[in-house]
């Protein structure tokens, strides 16, 4: 298409429909992986998922076949704690989440309480909030409070539905509807479809947007989070896109992928296609 492709191409890919389903690793996931480890692409797994360590992440890919380490995954826990990190100073901290989030803020050095009767008693600098299934009254109540007297809100990741065993489930994003409605202050929002996590992602890898393709099966998330972080994208119709939604999609909408492609193997051949081109330069020089 009309970008020009980097030859040091770096990729963020998404997991959840782009990498495994459930606990189903797709077709092509461990084979593309490898490759990109012997062919010494850097890339990152960027998900939304903010409950979830990245140590329990690469331990359950592992258990799917697809090589996973710790270091190579990237979730909007941690891009919202390295958020926190670079933007306020010695902040203390309310958390509404879980193992991840409250590890996320640990690893950053960041002070945090998730206790109700703590937000009372001291000054809250910022109020982070992912999806926490033991999620109360009183933290609603303690969150709104401290945003209402100066904290900043901020959300690790949008999603209001989440998909689980008994149907459509409550997501990170319900909850921050609701402390949006009590508190009258639309938090910053870290996760896709925001740019802020492809921004930490970059400086993750060090490398600048045209040399990064967002790499996922959601058109509304990590499709439009690349375009607004200006990166490339490839949409692959491995989840929750299929051809004939694509299809209507792109009748109706300017923000479209610079690729698409039907499965991971098409994928692998990207990146494949790029390092016979380098092979080719360094033979000619
Ligand atoms: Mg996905």
């Amino acid at each position: 298409m009309s970008k020009t492709i980097s030859n040091k191409l770096h990729a963020f890919i998404d997991l959840d429909g782009t990498m495994f389903h459930g606990s189903q690793a797709i077709d092509g996931a461990d084979h593309l992986i490898e490759c990109l480890q012997e062919w010494g692409v850097p890339y990152l797994f960027v998900t939304n998922n903010s409950t979830r360590t990245p140590q329990q992440i690469a331990a359950l890919m592992g258990e799917m076949g697809i090589q996973a380490r710790t270091e190579d995954v990237l979730t909007s826990a941690q891009a919202a704690a390295a958020y926190i990190r670079d933007h306020y100073k010695d902040p203390f901290v309310f958390m509404i989440g879980e193992e991840g989030l409250q590890q996320a803020l640990t690893d950053c050095n960041i002070r945090w309480t998730n206790d109700p009767v703590v937000v009372e008693q001291k000054h809250i600098d910022v109020v982070v909030q992912g999806l926490d299934r033991q999620f109360t009254y009183s933290k609603l109540e303690a969150a709104s409070i401290a945003i209402r007297k100066g904290a900043a809100s901020i959300v690790t990741n949008p999603d209001v539905q989440l998909p689980s065993d008994k149907g459509i489930s409550p997501g990170a994003g319900t909850i921050a509807a609701a402390i949006q409605a009590a508190s009258g202050v639309k938090p910053i929002c870290i996760g896709k479809p925001e740019a802020i996590i492809m921004e930490v992602a970059l400086k993750q890898l060090d490398c600048t947007p045209a040399e990064a393709i967002v790499v996922g099966d959601n058109l509304l998330t990590d499709i439009q989070a690349g375009i607004r972080a200006k990166c490339l994208t490839a949409l692959v119709l491995t989840g929750v896109t299929s051809k004939s939604s694509y299809a209507s999609y792109r009748e109706n909408s300017n923000d479209l992928p610079d690729y698409v492609f039907d499965n991971l193997e098409q994928v692998r051949q990207l990146f494949e296609q790029i390092r016979e081109n380098n092979d080719t330069e360094r033979a000619l020089e």
